[in-house]
This record gives structure tokens, C-alpha cells and sequence, in this order.
């Protein structure tokens, strides 16, 4: 793949790069070259080989403090990518009915062929949508952004209850925690009650029944105050 770049001007592996920093950022998680490591599930010598080709193409920088930080272009790249991202997981959802646990894959793969022309009809025909079906907002999105305060499942208290609002991306690259989530119930929306908490495992219950969650994953859902 290294040097291929599709008819549209596309580069899968630079858009999975700009994109996961981005995830990063919104996670407020230091974009150390060991989270792309992981979240990219490749090595530390492709990621420091492909973090240079970002810095060389203006992508990127490496901070004193070793993080990575977008740069302008590289910021509006992301964007785009992440953009896609989402709307195309809104289309998988709402006009093509795709399981919700299935759109976050497929989009993965529809996200770097979505042209301009394509995006802007997509945002037609969903009607601007704010949010992704997994409540993560869409950038450039037009809708009022939802300004609730956000906290991760980890900072509840055994019978808490709180409304779900995102499941961030790095969550949903566990598949089999996504199909978990949705035969529970726990989906964006929905209001959940933790019955356990403890250093390994945090349990919570929704509607239709229960998921168990490590710390980790935890961190990766938010919830916002019953209203
Ligand atoms: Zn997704």
C-alpha cells in the first residue's frame, strides 16, 4: 500500500493516521506514537516510519513533550476523514438499515472514498445530522452541538444511573462489544444504572439487559446527568 494513492487523491494509510490522532484529541489522550501503535494494531517501527512521511507532507509535528499535534492542513484532513466517517455510519444506519453494530466497519472502508460531490449530498439527505449513530458529533455539522456535560462511565458510583451519549471510536473497534452493546440497550439515549464497579470491571444495566466493561473501556463512554 506505502506510495499508492487512489484516483481521488486518497491514502488510506495517511487518512487512518490523521483520523486516530484525531480520536486521540477528542479522547483528551496525549497523541503518543504508542497509541497508534496500538489503536492502528501495527508495529512502532511503521508508525515512526509513517509519522515521518506525515511530518514530511505537513501533516503533522512531533512536540518537544513527543506527542503529535495536527497541523492546519493536517487538522482539516482529519476533519474530512472523520466526517465521512460519521456520515457514512449515518447512512449505513438510517437509509441502508444496517445493524448498528455492523456501520462502524463498513464506514471505516467507505470513509476514504467519499468525494466532495458525495459528502455534500449525503449531508442533504440525512439532513445535516449532528451526531453519528454512536452520538459522536459530526464535524461541520450545522445542528446546535450538544453542550450537556460529559462524564466517562468510570467516574459513577455503584447505583448511579446517567443517560449514554457517546461511545467513542476507539470502543468501536471492539465488534464483539458492539453487538454486546446493542442486544443491552445500551445505546445513545439510553438512560444506565451501574451495578458493579471495582479496579477490574465496571457492570452496567440498561433496558434490555447488562454489559461489563474494563476500566479502559470505560473511559470511552460517556454519559451525561439524568434529566
Ligand atoms: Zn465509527
Amino acid at each position: 500500500m506505502a506510495g499508492h494513492i487512489t484516483e481521488g487523491g486518497h491514502h488510506p494509510a495517511v487518512e487512518e493516521y490523521l483520523e486516530t490522532i484525531y480520536h486521540l484529541e477528542e479522547s483528551a489522550v496525549p497523541a503518543m506514537r504508542a497509541r497508534l501503535v496500538e489503536r492502528l494494531r501495527v508495529s512502532a517501527p511503521a508508525v515512526s516510519e509513517q509519522v515521518k512521511r506525515l511530518e514530511r507532507e505537513g501533516y503533522v509535528t512531533l512536540e518537544a513533550d513527543r506527542t503529535l499535534a495536527l497541523t492546519d492542513e493536517g487538522r482539516t484532513y482529519a476533519t474530512d476523514v472523520v466526517r465521512r466517517h460519521r456520515l457514512a455510519e449515518r447512512l449505513l444506519v438510517d437509509v441502508l438499515g444496517l445493524p448498528w453494530h455492523q456501520v462502524h466497519e463498513e464506514a471505516g472502508r467507505l470513509e476514504h472514498a467519499i468525494s466532495p460531490v458525495l459528502e455534500a449530498r449525503l449531508v442533504a439527505i440525512l439532513d445535516d445530522p449532528a451526531t453519528c449513530p454512536h452520538g459522536n458529533p459530526i464535524p461541520g455539522s450545522g445542528r446546535v452541538p450538544d453542550a450537556r456535560p460529559l462524564r466517562s462511565l468510570t467516574a459513577l458510583d455503584v447505583g448511579e444511573q446517567a443517560v449514554v451519549v457517546r461511545i467513542e471510536e476507539e470502543l468501536q473497534a471492539d465488534h464483539e462489544k458492539l453487538v454486546a452493546l446493542e442486544e443491552a440497550g445500551v445505546l445513545p439515549g439510553t438512560t444506565v444504572t451501574v451495578k458493579t464497579s471495582s479496579r477490574d470491571a465496571i457492570e452496567v444495566e440498561a433496558g434490555k439487559g447488562s454489559v461489563s466493561f474494563t476500566p479502559a473501556e470505560a473511559e470511552a463512554l460517556r454519559v451525561t446527568d439524568v434529566a
